[in-house]
């Protein structure tokens, strides 16, 4: 029997190993299975090539548990190993600089036993003796047994073994006995392992008999050795994509559309992506990309590999160039890592222009799930955005679609303003906006729909990059004053008949919030009032409330109380007000004529002159008279607010714009009903 020292510089590499992050001891599986995976592999290699002149025999990986022994087994077909490669691969451990590396990547434990080729050390996280027995298919070979308790010493002799292969016994320690859990181990191999290249038999099959399940004699597979991203686009149909898609996540819906990814230049990648089907933006969910290792699987966060965006894909991609066995901020400033990111947005968008040109209805009928990835890619990745033009679209309010170059052509011509700037209309809530929609349409416009969790930003960006352009919502002005144009209608209204019906309805405005009447020329057919939002205000508002970032946030709502003064109905309030104030007010501005008047010419005799010119008692005067208009105005106020109080055709009005708003709530509403009835009667 041969005894020997492990050569590790560093005295005793077992308890770094052991104490490597405890979540991740998991991985101990993946790498025994892998090797024998590779070694099998080898093995038909060297079979394929003459060099082995026997049969191959079955290739199938197995592995056991045994209870009572406490023991996991894993034994392969493989090449094997003579006793100088044990001595060569097992025994010699290439290590260098050991504290430096260990220091600097304790976190990443795939780091630390790629760089040391520990793959098969890993095995002493779970325990207290590892055994190898072992035979080369070469010709002549003698069966090795390699035995380790976990120090740095180990043992090696002569074996029996019939066969070539490799079988790995792992004697598992205390602390890990949950591993020799059926359960366990299946969980672990159909992560790790699910997709190996070659069958994996974990137990066995089962069958009903007499009551109750029992084992058959054929070995349960675990694993499906050509999933469909290894396979040739050619080869697989929809169908096959979506069962494969199945196969990744059972419980999720078939999928939207897939991308089969093949490059191998300047570096090999293969893989499938998926757009999945959502139903609502809360459920979207990240890192559902699988990232494989020659169908092995590493990891399933993939921030830094793929684009930001894509992170909302599902699939799977398996490349043996990214660096796996490296920590994280490597990975994400690796130059290989780049190119492989922006060839994947660059397949993603060519995939995306390809379903569009050759299915553009079916294109459309998705859409609406496709947006959101789209738009987030828009906004993340100028790259994306510029692909993106061919295929992006825009959706009206009555669900029909559009390219940008589409819409523009459409509304060019109707709603250029008189500035020569291109207004895209747009709402958010096609039921809530329904009457300004409405508007608009009347006037021949088109109007957008909206209503996604990213529009808004969407539609910032878009305004940046469009020339001569503004994107506006329909209810955030009168339709007339959103595309303003040279034939306005003026507004025909006397100074004092303004004022009058400014402080009238400025009396039955709501409480909460603050409104701005004004005045407008919107015709008779038109709404005798219509409440707006300004755009830049609701815009600010909506990101402060999105962000968390709340200045405009916090602002109280303002709006705009728009009076159309050729209505009738604005004319009737105007004119029942004229009647009831029209002597008292007129005998209230007769005493503002005069002192208007002295004013005027008091401040005719001070032009010219220097402010020290002016004597003390000309200023006097003017501060008094100043004094005396604004009590006069005051009083008229008093008057008009009095009027407007009452009136009940102003508070309907002003109501009615509301209720068009799906403002008017509670209490108010129920008064308005009340009122309403009244009126009627
Ligand atoms: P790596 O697989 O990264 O080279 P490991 O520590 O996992 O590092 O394995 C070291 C070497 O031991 C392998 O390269 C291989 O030559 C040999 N080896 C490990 N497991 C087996 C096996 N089941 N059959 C044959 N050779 C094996």
């Amino acid at each position: 029997m041969q005894k020997g020292k492990i050569g590790v510089t560093s005295e005793n590499i077992f308890p770094i190993i052991k104490k490597f992050l405890y979540s991740d001891h998991e991985i101990f599986l993946r790498e025994i299975v892998s090797n024998a995976v590779d070694a099998t592999q080898k093995m038909a290699a060297v079979t394929s090539a003459g060099e082995y002149k026997g049969e191959l025999g079955d290739t199938t990986v197995r592995v056991a548990v045994d209870k009572e022994k406490k023991t996991i087994t894993i034994s392969d077909h493989g090449i094997g190993m003579t006793e100088e490669e044990v001595d060569q691969y097992i025994n010699q451990i290439a290590f260098s600089s050991a504290g430096d590396f260990l220091e600097k990547y304790k976190d990443d434990i795939n780091a630390i036993i790629g760089h040391f080729g520990l793959g098969f050390y890993s095995a002493f996280m779970v325990s207290e003796k590892v055994e190898i027995v072992t035979k080369s298919y070469k010709e002549g070979s003698k069966a090795v047994r390699w035995s380790c308790d976990g120090s740095p010493e180990f043992t090696m002799e002569e074996a029996e073994k019939d066969e070539f292969g490799t079988e790995i016994t792992l004697f598992v320690d205390e602390e890990s006995i949950e591993f020799l859990e059926d359960s366990k181990i299946n969980g672990l191999l159909t992560k790790y392992c699910k997709f190996l290249p070659i069958p994996i038999a974990f137990g066995k099959e089962q069958e009903w008999k007499e009551d109750k399940m029992v084992d058959t004699g054929v070995d349960k597979i675990i694993n499906n050795t050509e999933p469909a991203w290894t396979k040739k686009p050619v080869d697989l149909k929809e169908e096959d994509y979506n069962a494969f898609y199945k196969e990744l996540y059972p419980v999720h819906e078939d999928p939207l559309f897939n991308i089969h990814l093949n490059v191998d230049y300047p570096f090999n990648l293969t893989g499938i992506l998926y757009f999945p089907k959502i139903k609502s933006n809360i459920e979207i969910q990240k890192n559902k990309i699988q990232l494989y290792c020659n169908q092995v699987f590493v990891t399933d966060s993939v921030e830094g590999i793929v684009p930001e965006f894509l992170t909302l894909l599902h699939g799977v991609i398996d490349s043996p160039d990214i660096p796996l066995n490296v920590s994280r901020s490597y990975l994400q400033s690796d130059s290989n890592v780049k190119k492989i990111s922006s060839h994947i947005t660059k397949k993603v968008a060519d995939r995306l222009a390809e379903i569009f040109k050759s299915d553009r209805p079916d294109f459309e009928a998705k859409w609406d799930s496709l947006k959101l990835f789209i738009e987030y890619g828009m906004l993340s990745d100028e790259k994306f955005y510029e692909r993106a033009q061919k295929f992006v679209l825009f959706k009206n309010v009555d669900g029909k679609y559009f390219t940008l170059e589409e819409y523009e052509n459409l509304i060019k011509e109707n709603q250029t303003d008189k500035n020569k700037s291109l207004v895209y209309l747009y709402a958010t809530e096609k039921d809530e906006q329904f009457s300004y929609i409405q508007a608009a349409k009347d006037k021949g416009y088109d109007v957008l729909l909206m209503d996604g969790h990213l529009d808004v930003h969407w539609v910032n960006q878009m305004e940046q990059k469009f020339e001569n352009s503004r994107f506006v919502r329909v209810d955030s002005d009168v339709i007339s004053k959103l595309i303003p144009k040279e034939d306005e209608a003026e507004v025909n209204l006397s100074e004092n008949e303004r004022n009058e019906l400014i402080h009238v309805i400025q009396a039955v405005t709501p409480e909460k919030g603050h409104y701005l009447v004004n005045f407008e020329d919107l015709g008779e057919s038109s709404k005798p009032m219509i409440i707006t939002q300004n755009e830049f205000m609701r815009r600010m508002k909506d990101m402060g409330g999105m962000s968390g970032m709340n200045f405009y946030g916090d602002m109280p709502d303002s709006f705009n109380l728009v009076v159309n003064t050729s209505h009738p109905l604005v004319q009737k309030v105007l004119s029942q007000e004229q009647k009831a104030l029209g002597k008292d007010l007129e005998a209230i501005r007769s005493e503002k004529t005069p002192l208007t008047e002295e004013k005027a010419t008091l401040e005719k005799e001070k032009e010219g002159k220097k402010e020290e010119e002016i004597s003390q008692a000309t200023k006097d005067r003017i501060e008094e008279i100043n004094k005396a208009i604004t009590d006069i105005s005051n009083k008229e106020k008093e008057k008009l607010t009095a009027f407007g109080k009452k009136s009940k055709l102003a508070k309907q009005l002003v109501d009615l714009a509301l209720l068009a708003n799906n403002m008017l709530k509670g209490e108010e509403l129920n008064v308005f009903v009340t009122r309403s009835i009244e009126l009627i009667k």
